[in-house]
């Protein structure tokens, strides 16, 4: 640790880490140029606004108990709601951070009729970015000044080329002396892992206060940037804590740059919403001036590490702390809040505002609103598929839509019309929603352009910065539509939805003004059918549609076969994602069945996978129905190493979502069940967390024998095995339905357990190949 830099001293480096201190201060940490780890204390209040009627906010600012917590206030002038023409008068008051709540229930006393409250809610950390205008991993240079800072940012959020720091990490795992199946609070420390590169530090000495104090010396030695750990935010941390304070070492436990102990931040988890399910919320402990990422409780990090991580704190100028426990919506939400400070719109305080956020496809099918081309069910050859990539982003904005855009009061001749809906939209000025998308989208591009001429490891690199910057344009849509949503508006979601399908209407008709028909279509995706027909074809559609329609279309390929499956809810309506194929080149794609969900236990998605291979192998249609009594060879070999109990515990485990609270614990769905047999044997559950069960016995009359939860499990449970061969038939009957009945189906996982030989009566069902749809 490089101590406190006061007084006259400058840093260049990287902007790290940064959090409120004591009542009036910022604590900023920059990795230098030069490798140091510099901590910087800035003063800092801030700001709220009061909009009212200005007698009311002249009487407020008098008021004994609002001067008592205001350290500064003046009358300013800010668009007030986002519809806004002008600005308004409104006032702004500095306060310490620690007084804001003490202030806002003051303020809600005196009237909340009277005084709107804003800004209110716009975490600490970031309304200190966004003032300074500098951004987490920025490039810049500092200067103290007292106790005052100012920065000279030497980069730019737009940059597609920026430096990373070059960070030390660590990885912490212990190992727990467990008194019960599960490791639990009270069960002693037996071992601390401590690895950075190919070093590993093992701590297995002393007692158990003796290993803590080691740890915290070894971790002030090593002087990690980033700590990352398995479960670091539900078990490791807090379990750390009290095992501390049980040694009565709690004050020497101090694993941050600070000296300060893991005590907790906030005392409990919460559930959150994210993309319609609920997700559980770990409490978190911060290490201040070291960032702890839980791999198991962070979004982004599983899906594109370090470089997807800085990319998206970088440009939606989200701490990095923040960003690796944020859903993406709350991520997405700093650069909105950014953009409206930078231009003078206030935000409103919206309390307990849950974030239920869909994927686009996700609102298509619950409202109908998009395009929908319904599928002939089975297979299809001739078949090539295209997409429009990013195609809800690009109309945003492209077309300028935005909540405060659509319908716009101050122009209501517009020439700017939504489609079918005939809404004005604005011409005066550029919506919040579009200008934050015209930055992700080009810098997205860029990455993809800078794939193409880059070696390999820079290729992955910024393919994790571009699929991070992509998860943060899919909630772009959800946020526009959500009716509660800070900055949402229902019609403008509705704009969205007639653009695109203006788009796809007007892409088909060009489609088949070349010879092509159309044969399924859903959301921003369509494929297209025509005998004798080459990826040059293809790739000219793409560029007359591209021309005509100014977004871009990317061609996938072309499909040996594909398979488009009927829906299980009702067999007679397709549903509109599930399908698979192959592609000429060998690739295989497949969406909506088992193997491609989270919930599938191994052994199903392998048998799944195996009765696909080959099938994958058959050139055409025709060979694929030749090939189909080997898919059913796969089965029954797979349904016969079922039933003779031949299937290890790990491959049979099942995990499910808890969906509701607390009255899901009390449901006989496998998961309560499960979920009660952990709460028993001392966890913590919470909803939104995911259970893993392994089946015992699905038809017991008591509910709780019926599986067994997979923590609990010693390897010797025997599982149900005619359960297991129900979900192995129900997966093959979901991508053979087309072909087989569920008869054939079955008798070929029940019939004759024990041999391998292919049932003798198989009568594939006739082809619908012939179709000649739209
Ligand atoms: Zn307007």
């Amino acid at each position: 640790m490089d101590g406190v830099w006061n007084g006259g001293q400058t840093a260049s480096g990287w902007l790290f880490d940064l959090y409120p201190s004591k009542g009036d201060e910022m604590t900023v940490w920059i990795i230098s140029e030069d490798g140091r780890r510099v901590k910087f204390v800035d003063r800092y209040h801030p700001s709220i606004y009061i909009s009212g009627g200005e007698q009311d906010l002249q009487d407020l600012v008098e008021r004994v108990e609002i001067r008592q917590l205001t350290e500064r206030y003046r009358f300013t002038e800010k668009y007030v709601n986002l519809a806004d023409k002008d600005r308004s008068k409104v006032l702004e008051i500095e306060c310490s951070h620690r007084s804001i709540r003490k202030l806002i229930s003051r303020i809600v006393k005196l009237g909340h009729r009277r005084y709107r409250l804003n800004n209110v809610d716009v975490p600490v950390e970031q309304s200190y970015l966004f003032r300074n205008d500098i951004f987490p991993f920025a490039f810049l240079r500092v200067l103290s000044r007292g106790s005052e800072l100012s920065y000279q940012l030497q980069d730019s959020v737009e940059s597609e080329d920026y430096a990373v720091p070059p960070f030390r990490t660590s990885f912490l795992r212990v190992e727990v002396r467990r008194s019960g199946p599960l490791a639990g609070f009270d069960d002693p420390l037996q071992t601390v892992i401590l690895q950075r590169g190919g070093e590993r530090e093992v701590i297995d000495k002393g007692s158990e206060a003796d290993k803590l104090i080691e740890l915290a010396n070894l971790i002030r030695r090593d002087d990690p940037d980033i700590l990352l750990t398995e479960d670091g935010d539900s078990f490791l941390m807090p379990y750390l804590w009290r095992r501390a304070v049980v040694n009565e070492v709690a004050d020497r436990l101090i694993l941050g740059r600070e000296d300060l102990s893991l005590k907790a931040d906030q005392g409990v988890g919460s559930s959150y919403f994210s993309y319609g399910r609920v997700y559980y919320r770990a409490p978190c402990r911060r290490l201040y001036g070291r960032v702890h990422i839980d791999v198991g409780n962070s979004f982004m990090y599983p899906a594109c590490k370090m470089d997807g991580l800085i990319e998206v704190s970088r440009t939606c100028r989200i701490p990095l702390h923040r960003a690796t426990r944020a859903t993406i919506g709350t991520i997405m939400m700093s650069l909105q809040l950014y953009y409206a400070t930078k231009s003078g719109f206030l935000i409103p305080w919206r309390k307990g505002e849950p974030e239920s956020l869909k994927t686009a496809s996700d609102l298509m099918l619950a409202d109908r609103g998009g395009f929908v081309f319904e599928p002939v069910v089975g297979i299809h050859e001739n078949t090539g598929e295209l997409d429009f990539s990013s195609l809800y982003p690009t109309l945003m904005m492209q077309k300028n839509i935005s909540a405060e855009t659509v319908s716009c009061q101050c122009c209501p001749d517009s020439p700017n019309r939504v489609p079918e809906l005939n809404y004005n939209i604005c011409q005066r000025r550029l919506g919040m929603v579009p200008s934050v998308l015209k930055l992700i989208l080009t810098k997205r591009s860029s990455y993809k352009h800078m794939m193409a001429e880059a070696d390999p490891e820079w290729r992955e690199r910024y393919d994790r910065r571009q699929s991070a910057l992509k998860w943060v344009l899919v909630t772009c849509f959800g946020y526009l539509g959500y009716r509660n949503a800070r900055f949402g508006k229902i019609d403008a979601h509705i704009a969205v939805c007639a653009f695109a399908r203006e788009a796809l209407m007007k892409a088909a008709q060009i489609a088949r003004s070349n010879g092509f028909s159309v044969l399924h279509g859903i959301v921003d995706s369509m494929w297209l059918m025509k005998d004798a027909t080459s990826a040059e074809d293809y790739l000219a559609l793409c560029r007359e549609i591209r021309s005509q329609t100014e977004l871009p279309i990317s061609f996938e390929g072309i499909y040996r076969w594909i398979v488009f499956l009927p829906s299980k809810v009702h067999p007679n309506a397709p549903v509109l994602n599930r399908y698979y194929g192959v592609f000429r080149d060998g690739r295989v794609k497949a969406r909506g069945i088992d193997l491609r969900r989270g919930d599938t236990c191994n052994i199903i998605r392998e048998a799944q996978e195996r009765m696909i291979e080959p099938l994958a192998a058959a050139e055409d249609a025709a060979a694929f129905r030749e090939n189909l009594p080997r898919a059913l060879e796969v089965l029954s070999r797979y349904a016969d190493k079922i039933a003779r109990g031949d299937v290890r515990e790990t491959d049979l485990i099942i995990a499910k979502r808890l969906s509701k609270s607390p009255h899901d614990y009390l449901s006989r769905t496998y998961q309560a069940v499960a979920a009660r047999q952990l709460i028993r044997a001392g966890a913590v559950i919470s909803p939104g967390q995911t259970i893993h069960f392994l089946i015992t016995d699905a038809g017991n009359r008591d509910p709780a024998r019926r599986v067994r939860a997979a923590r609990l499990l010693q390897g010797d449970t025997a599982y149900d095995r005619k359960k297991y061969l129900e979900l192995l038939a129900r997966s093959a009957f979901n991508i053979l339905s087309p072909f087989y009945s569920l008869a054939t189906i079955h008798r070929c996982v029940f019939g004759n357990p024990g041999s391998i030989q292919v049932p003798l009566q198989i009568d594939p069902l006739p082809f619908s190949s012939q179709s000649r749809p739209y």
